[in-house]
């Protein structure tokens, strides 16, 4: 089976989140998609610069050092995977945004670097994301929601970074329905982080993969992350 050109599949993945996006009551504008071009060549991000993405997602610092340098630098790179503390300075290097912030000294860390004069690429503060593991799962990363008040708390208040919403990988589930309670968990909860000031008044809500996105749409997903709908399977 031969997969349709990538400009085509491009087109119906924006076309299927618009329409998630208006079924929810919401301007599909508001709705970032983030081509996963982890394990993908640079060709590849190429190809899907020029079909008009402009924000790429990678999981890891080793192999984005290696391909993001050669693709133009006309988009956003985002780190969208767990970020190791020794490998921060390079992250900062390479990812304006990064959603998988799971730890207070991991943020403090990155609030080191770019006050120690690292700017992120296009320049500071770095946009983070905090990620969060609301099922409580041994094998995921993440912070686990009890401790996110004290976590957001320290977090915002260290410079250098713009702290703009959390980020959620759900348990897997086949069945997109299943993992529709986590969303909108995450959505309640960046609410109530919002109103009492450890978010901004309009978080981003970073959720939702190919076989999910308009399900977290329709739960208030600001950025979905998309690889496989876009790029075939991996
Ligand atoms: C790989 C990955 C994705 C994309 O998954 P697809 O199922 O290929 O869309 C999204 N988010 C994260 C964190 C990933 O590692």
């Amino acid at each position: 089976m031969s997969l349709p050109p990538l400009s085509d599949r491009i087109a119906g993945v924006r076309d299927r989140i618009g329409r998630a996006a208006r079924r929810a009551g919401r301007d599909p504008a508001g709705v970032r998609l983030i081509a996963v071009s982890k394990t993908r060549p640079p060709e590849a991000i190429e190809a899907a610069a020029a079909a008009g993405i402009t924000d790429f997602g990678e999981n890891r610092v080793q192999e984005a050092a290696a391909k993001l340098p050669r693709v133009a630098a006309t988009f956003t790179p985002h780190l969208i995977g767990h970020l190791q503390k020794n490998k921060a300075r390079v992250a900062v290097r390479l990812f304006p945004v990064i959603h998988s912030v799971d730890s207070v000294k991991l943020a403090a860390r990155l609030s080191r670097i770019v006050t120690g004069g690292l700017a992120p690429p296009g320049g500071g503060p770095l946009r983070i994301l905090v990620q969060v593991d609301l099922a409580g799962e041994a094998t995921k990363f993440g912070v686990p929601e009890p401790e996110l008040p004290a976590t957001l708390d320290a977090v915002a208040a260290l410079p250098g970074l713009d702290l703009q919403g959390l980020m959620l990988i759900p348990p897997h589930d086949p069945d997109p329905e299943a993992v529709r309670p986590w969303f909108a968990r995450l959505r309640e909860i960046s609410v109530r982080f919002a109103g009492g000031g450890l978010l901004p008044d309009d978080p981003e809500l970073s959720m939702g993969m190919s076989h999910d996105f308009e399900i977290a749409i329709s739960e208030g997903a600001t950025m979905v992350r998309v690889g496989t709908a876009l790029f075939g399977p991996r």
